[in-house]
């Protein structure tokens, strides 16, 4: 069995668990939640890092943070996983939803014709004509680790008052040719430490912020809003949603891995790359120029006309031999909670989704089992 992608649990994990362990500090206080934002911040340059729960809740948080309210809209990518699309349906606004891009990102061209046909400014407000609705945000993704074109998207943004939240839940270790990281390009930028993240704390999330007041608000929102601590005053609704000092262990042990799994996850696009190369049909997914990718996952092309196999039977076919794959998401503007929901010219990403499969990429992978894969796609 070769899975998609699992943890690796290879550096000081048992050490620093097991630490929380002897120590009893294993709830939402503690030094390992200290450790670990300040190890994310420091590795990102972002200048505040506040732990969570979880990357979905960061991202509610966040979208909270830079003041999206009900009714409120907020663009997003069709493609990407559904929880960027949730965390705005949780706070009662809107998603409205965008194209993908050849590297399965927000197709930022597109946007920015939306956003120059489509909407005007009514005061200080960027409004939707179709809808009559305010733009609050907008909430690109980082795709299986590809940065998104953010420099041609920020300014459009500004001139408009439209919030940018990046939602870099798949791209720690993704760093633009300047040095930049992804997730602190925009206003707040969110990580995900789920199990099939390139690091992970089982589960749990990050906010990334500049400003040093939303980040005080995201601690406060995140920790029941506890304005009295001791005579329990809260004035606002704030959630439980920090992260253990037990996952925060994690998080430590695997950051202090993660250039290592960078280093992995090269090897096994560079390897997939080169033997796919020389398939007929097969292609692996070009990633964008002008950052150093982290090679989260390796989207593979299909052109079944050329393979002899679609999507479907490809992966049917890797599975029966235990070789774990995955398509792209369904676009999110064909959900159910979401098809009466505005689409902007939404025609790449049916593509993509149609052509797309997912190969085994975790940092654990072995040259051998890269092989296998290989073979495997050969025998079309
Ligand atoms: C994983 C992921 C999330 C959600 O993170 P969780 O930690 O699983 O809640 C959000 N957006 C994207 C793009 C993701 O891949």
């Amino acid at each position: 069995m070769i899975p998609l992608s699992v943890p690796h649990l290879g550096g000081n994990e048992w050490t620093y668990v097991k630490e929380c362990l002897d120590t009893a500090w294993i709830s939402s206080a503690g030094t390992f939640v200290d450790r670990f934002e300040e190890a994310v911040a420091g590795y990102t340059g972002a200048g505040h890092a506040v732990a969570c729960v979880n990357g979905t809740a960061a991202l509610q948080v966040a979208l909270e943070l830079v003041g999206v309210t009900a009714g409120e809209e907020v663009l997003v990518p069709t493609v990407t996983f559904v929880a960027t699309v949730n965390a705005v349906a949780y706070l009662g606004a809107r998603p409205v939803f965008m194209d993908a891009d050849p590297f399965y990102n927000l197709d930022v061209e597109k946007t920015r014709e939306f956003l120059d046909r489509q909407t005007e400014m009514r005061g200080a407000a960027c409004v939707n004509r179709a809808t009559g609705r305010r733009i609050a945000a907008i909430l690109p993704v980082h795709v299986f680790g590809n940065a998104a074109d953010l420099d041609a998207l920020l300014p459009a943004c500004q001139e408009r008052g439209i919030a940018v939240v990046e939602d870099a839940a798949e791209s720690l270790g993704t760093v633009y040719a300047d040095g930049r990281h992804t997730g602190t390009l925009g206003a707040v930028g969110c990580l995900s430490f789920n199990g099939n993240k390139i690091i992970t704390t089982g589960g749990g999330g990050m906010i990334l912020t500049d400003d040093p007041a939303l980040a005080d608000r995201a601690r406060y929102l995140t920790t029941q809003a506890k304005d009295d601590p001791v005579r329990y005053v809260h004035d606002a609704v704030g959630y439980n949603f920090r992260l253990t000092n037990l996952a925060a262990a994690l998080g430590v042990a695997q950051m202090e891995q993660l250039p290592d799994f960078l280093e992995r996850k090269r090897e096994h696009w560079l390897a997939y790359r080169d033997a796919i190369a020389g398939i007929d049909g097969l292609e692996l997914a070009d990633v964008p120029k002008g950052a150093r990718n982290n090679h989260w996952m390796d989207p593979l092309r299909i052109d079944a006309a050329r393979y002899g196999q679609d999507r479907e039977e490809l992966m049917a076919r890797l599975g029966s031999k235990g070789i774990q794959t995955r398509p792209l998401w369904l676009p999110n503007h064909l959900q159910r909670p979401f098809r009466d929901h505005q689409a902007h010219r939404i025609e790449r990403a049916l593509e993509l989704h149609e052509q797309t499969l997912m190969l085994p990429c975790s940092a654990g992978l072995t040259a051998e089992q890269r092989e296998t894969v290989v073979g495997e796609l050969r025998h079309g």
